[in-house]
């Protein structure tokens, strides 16, 4: 059992807090992020809660709290929960409709949930010896730039790799000049070609903050950056595939497929800086 906390009650997860009519239950019809706690601190959360509320924006859903009041409700959740290092949850759905129905009007008072979790278990060997990854087509929507909860094809695509063994999907979506790489089921994708890294263009797919923060720091590193459309068949001349995200950090990918790469000295860099800077970083104090 956990205390979660549901439109201003702190509840026990098991208790029935959502309705059904719940327009994320229904339709899809929400958003949601995922920061890093550590040591009790989450991590970069300003920069997620600015991104979830300027999805809001864009969809027409009433952001109900501020930054402060998600800090402290976290903090009291964690307190509560006895959880210094997991992860915050947060999802925001339109609100409850009296029947469904797709049309939905501007006054809805949305459902917020904040939940603080132990953190998904990963074996920390991975980041010694590297992940491998598959392709997967990216059969989502043209929502991708916002972190909505209708998650069914990322799903699908991260069922299809954890069956065969792998750790993640690197979707690809296709134009006239072949097969290109957008992003994985959870999860953002940068390369480093020898001299520069190459991070796809931010078109329909998510603005991570983790490859926000890791394009900020190579930068900071004098190590140029590029961003633009990656096709696969390139992906064969890349010295390394480095995968990014909240919970994976800085991971390098050592097969696509089954294509090898190095466990590079960009990723490991990339790594170390990028823990440095979530050690030094206090959301709200
Ligand atoms: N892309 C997708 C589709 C994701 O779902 C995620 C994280 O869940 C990411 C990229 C990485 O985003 P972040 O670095 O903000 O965790």
């Amino acid at each position: 059992m956990l205390y979660i906390f549901v439109n201003g009650k702190i509840l026990d997860s098991e208790s029935p807090a959502i309705k059904v009519f719940d327009r994320g239950m229904v339709f899809g019809d929400g958003l949601y992020d995922v920061i890093k706690m550590q040591n009790g601190n989450f991590i970069f959360l300003e920069d997620h809660i600015e991104r979830m509320k300027k999805s809001a924006k864009f969809f027409g859903i009433k952001f109900p709290y501020d930054l402060e009041e998600i800090f402290e409700i976290g903090q009291k959740l964690s307190a509560m929960n006895d959880l210094k290092e997991g992860e915050l949850y947060l999802q925001l759905t339109r609100g409850v409709d009296i029947i469904r129905d797709h049309v939905f009007e501007d006054d809805y008072e949305p459902t917020f949930v904040e939940i603080v979790q132990p953190v998904r278990k990963m074996n920390p060997e991975i980041w010694q010896v590297g992940a491998r990854v598959l392709l997967h087509p990216d059969l989502r929507h043209n929502f991708c730039e916002h972190k909505t909860t209708d998650l069914l094809p990322n799903v699908i695509a991260k069922k299809y790799v954890r069956s065969r063994g792998a750790y993640e999907a690197l979707m690809f979506r296709t134009d006239e000049g072949g097969k290109y790489v957008t992003e994985g089921a959870s999860s953002s994708y940068i390369f480093f070609d020898g001299e520069k890294i190459i991070a796809p263009k931010i078109e329909n797919i998510l603005p991570g903050i983790t490859r926000i923060k890791v394009l900020w720091l190579a930068k900071e590193m004098d190590i140029e950056v590029e961003e633009r459309r990656v096709y696969i068949d390139e992906l064969l001349k890349m010295k390394e595939v480095i995968l990014l995200s909240t919970l994976s950090r800085v991971l390098p990918i050592v097969k696509v497929e089954n294509f090898e790469f190095k466990k590079g000295e960009i990723a490991k860099k990339l790594d170390v800086a990028f823990m440095d800077l979530c050690a030094s970083h206090l959301s709200v104090k």
